[in-house]
C-alpha cells in the first residue's frame, strides 16, 4: 500500500519509535518500518508524535496583553480583575482578534489543536464576544475552538452582567460561564450557580464555572455545581474550574465533597501554571500554593483536565 504521507522514525507517546502512514486524512498504518512508498515524507526522528495537545482554561480576550496597561504589582487574583477592568474599555475589536490570532499561531505551533476559552461578557459592547466569535470561524480549519460566556465582574455584582451573558449565547457563544466566589455574598454565588445551570439545561449547553478560585476554605461553590448537576440532568457536561478552595478545605468535608462531585460527573480543570503564582498572596507562612486535590479527584474518577488560564 502506498500512502500520500508518511512520518518516519518519532516517538510515539508510548515509547515506542514507529513510522505512520497517512493515506487522505487517515491514519492508516503504524508499525516499526514502513516498506510502502508514499508523496511526502517527514523525517519525525527524534521527536515526540502524540495527539494534539487540549487547553480546556484559556483568556483569548486578554492573551498577549502584558504590560497593557499596566503590570500587576500585587500579583493577586483581585488586582488582576481590576487590571483587566482597566484594560477592558480601551480594547478595540481588531487588537483582541489580531493578539487572539498570534497566540492561535503559537498554539498551532506547539500542536495545541483544541482550545476552551473563557470570553468577558461584562463589557455592554460585546466586542471581545463578536471578535473571538470571528477568530473562531478563522481557525475552525485547524484549531477546535469553544467559547465560553464568562461574566467576569459577577453574574449579578455587574449590573448588566446577566442580560449580557445571554446575549453571548444568543450570539453562538457555545458555553455557559460564570465566578460564584465573586459574587457580592455566598448567597449569591449559590444562587448564580442554581440560575446558570437552569440557564445551560434550558439551552441544552454545556457549563464551565470558575468555581471557588479563592483560598477561602469554606468557598464551597462546587458543592452547589455539583448538586445542580444532578437535579437538572446535565451528568458529564459541567466542569468546575480551579476548585482552589479545596486545597485549603478541611479533610472531612472534602471526604464528603468528592465523592458527590464524581456521582454528578462534574468534571475539574485545575489551572497550576496560574494558581501557584495567584495563590497564597494574602498568607505570611506558611504559605499555601492554592492547587486542588487532583490525585484524590483522580482516584474517585473525577475527570481533570489541566488548563493553561
Ligand atoms: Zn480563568
Amino acid at each position: 500500500m502506498d500512502f500520500d504521507l508518511i512520518v518516519r522514525g518519532g516517538t510515539l507517546p508510548d515509547g515506542r519509535v514507529a513510522d505512520i502512514g497517512i493515506a487522505g486524512e487517515t491514519i492508516a498504518a503504524i508499525e516499526p518500518e514502513l516498506t510502502a512508498a508514499a508523496g511526502t515524507v517527514i523525517d519525525a526522528r527524534g521527536n515526540l508524535i502524540s495527539p494534539p495537545f487540549v487547553d480546556p482554561h484559556f483568556h483569548m480576550d486578554a492573551t498577549l496583553s502584558y504590560g497593557i496597561p499596566r503590570i500587576n504589582a500585587s500579583g493577586t487574583l483581585l488586582e488582576g480583575i481590576a487590571l483587566w477592568g482597566e484594560l477592558k474599555p480601551l480594547l478595540t475589536h481588531e487588537a483582541v482578534r489580531e493578539r487572539a490570532l498570534a497566540y492561535c499561531d503559537w498554539a498551532v505551533s506547539m500542536g495545541l489543536l483544541a482550545i476552551r476559552t473563557h470570553v468577558d461578557v461584562c463589557d455592554d459592547r460585546l466586542l471581545a464576544v463578536e471578535a473571538l466569535l470571528e477568530v473562531k470561524k478563522t481557525v475552525a480549519p485547524y484549531i477546535d475552538l469553544q467559547l465560553v460566556a464568562f461574566p467576569q465582574d459577577g453574574l449579578y455584582r455587574s449590573p448588566t452582567a446577566r442580560q449580557n451573558t445571554v446575549r453571548a449565547l444568543d450570539l453562538g457563544v457555545d458555553i455557559v460561564g460564570g465566578i460564584p466566589h465573586f459574587e457580592r455574598t455566598m448567597a449569591d454565588g449559590t444562587r448564580s450557580v442554581t440560575e446558570l445551570c437552569e440557564i445551560a439545561a434550558k439551552r441544552g449547553l454545556m457549563v464551565d464555572l470558575h468555581c471557588d478560585e479563592t483560598d477561602d476554605p469554606l468557598s464551597r461553590h462546587i458543592e452547589q455545581l455539583a448538586y445542580e448537576t444532578e437535579r437538572l440532568g446535565l451528568q458529564g457536561r459541567v466542569a468546575g474550574s480551579h476548585l482552589t478552595s479545596m486545597h485549603s478545605m478541611d479533610n472531612y468535608y472534602v471526604s464528603k465533597l468528592l465523592p458527590l462531585i464524581a456521582e454528578a460527573g462534574v468534571a475539574a480543570i485545575p489551572n497550576p501554571l496560574i494558581n501557584i503564582m495567584l495563590q497564597g498572596r494574602h498568607d505570611t507562612f506558611p504559605k499555601r500554593r492554592g492547587l486542588t486535590r487532583v490525585k484524590e479527584m483522580l482516584a474517585l474518577g473525577i475527570r481533570v483536565g489541566w488548563g493553561q488560564d
